[in-house]
């Protein structure tokens, strides 16, 4: 159920610039926030990474001048969100579930659990997004579905993850391999930079299979990468057996799991950010880590359009997947 009509945005609550750049100094250390929209920021000075001058302020002005970018990914999706109260070298949570205190602009859906149902979070405004912020939210995880139709996905994605040792060229050959296989089943695929230690491989579908038959599909191309390449590949969870490999993780693709959306900040050492990228950028990268939160801010602010073009309209449907079991 969507959220009760007081939750919701209003066009007119956000106040003239001016009167929001007038409001008390003493607790503004920050200048400005780059945030015109009335949200308020509390201990802006505050450091969040440690080893790094990067403040609640900072978080709260890079979020609002990447908000363009980030709402798209996250808007009218269930959402989970990462909080550190005390910062990314402290105790940090995941958080999927609604309460009134995160902010008026956060929405609230009823969603159905193992037993019973509750109230997951979402937001659909920028001030929705910075009220997650003035509550010390650094990351952002959507689901691969939307609110309206939560249990149809519209977004894959196959989380590369490599055991210690593997080579960022390894890892760019994985992303085009998973690209390669979608690929043969009519689909485009698209590359993010976790802002870890991985590469997330995501395919935007059209609305219509349940979670499961998704799944399916995701295990499937796992399990095929896997049994054809068992000295690169596999496709089971197991830390232990991953030694000089790397995970295809298909699970991230179950009713209920999120992946980290582009543009977020993840709470790591640096303030690295999971930035998008062309598939031809990907050999000139780095590593899963390139972009942090000053290197983003100032790539998006030279970005004219969104690395993986209009990706959000490309229509493509899963195919039929016959299940084994
Ligand atoms: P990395 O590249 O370092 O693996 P990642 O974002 O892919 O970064 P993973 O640990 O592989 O991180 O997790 C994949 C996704 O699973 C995350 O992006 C997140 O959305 C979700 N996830 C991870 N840990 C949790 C958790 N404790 N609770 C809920 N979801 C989680
Ligand atoms: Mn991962």
């Amino acid at each position: 159920m969507p959220a009760s009509p007081t939750k919701r945005s209003t066009k007119t609550a956000a106040k003239p610039r001016s009167a929001a750049a007038k409001r008390p100094a003493a607790k503004r250390a920050a200048p400005a926030l780059g945030n015109a929209l009335d949200v308020r920021i509390t201990h802006p000075e505050r450091v969040v990474f440690p080893d790094t001058t990067i403040t609640k302020g900072d978080v709260a002005a890079y979020y609002a001048a990447i908000m363009e970018w980030l709402l798209p990914e996250i808007e009218k999706r269930p959402l989970s969100i990462i909080r550190c109260p005390d910062g990314a070298g402290a105790t940090c949570f995941f958080q999927k579930h609604h309460a009134d205190k995160l902010g008026a602009h956060v929405g609230s859906i009823l969603l159905r659990e193992k037993t019973g149902s509750d109230r997951y979070l979402y937001v659909d405004d920028p001030r929705g997004v910075l009220e997650l912020v003035q509550m010390n939210t650094l990351e952002f995880h959507p689901w691969g579905s939307r609110i309206d139709e939560p249990e149809k996905p519209d977004r894959l994605v196959f989380d590369l993850d490599p055991a210690p040792g593997i080579g960022w060229s390894d890892l760019v050959a994985a992303a085009k391999d998973v690209r390669t296989r979608v690929r043969e089943h009519g689909l485009e695929s698209f590359a993010r930079l976790s802002g870890g230690k991985g590469v997330h491989v995501v395919v935007p579908i059209r609305r219509g299979p349940l979670w499961n038959e998704a799944k399916a599909f995701c295990e499937r191309i796992a399990d095929e990468m896997a049994a054809d390449e068992p000295n690169r590949y596999l496709a089971t969870a197991s830390k232990a057996a991953r030694e000089g490999r790397i995970f295809i993780d298909w699970l991230r693709n179950a009713r209920g799991a999120t992946s980290v959306a582009s543009f977020s900040l993840r709470a790591r050492a640096g303030a690295p950010v999971a930035m998008p990228v062309k598939w031809e950028e990907l050999a000139r990268i780095r590593s899963p880590n390139a972009f942090d939160l000053v290197a983003a801010l100032k790539r998006v602010k030279a970005m004219r359009a969104h690395p993986w073009g209009d990706y959000a309209k490309t229509k493509q449907s899963l195919p039929r997947v016959s299940t084994r079991r």
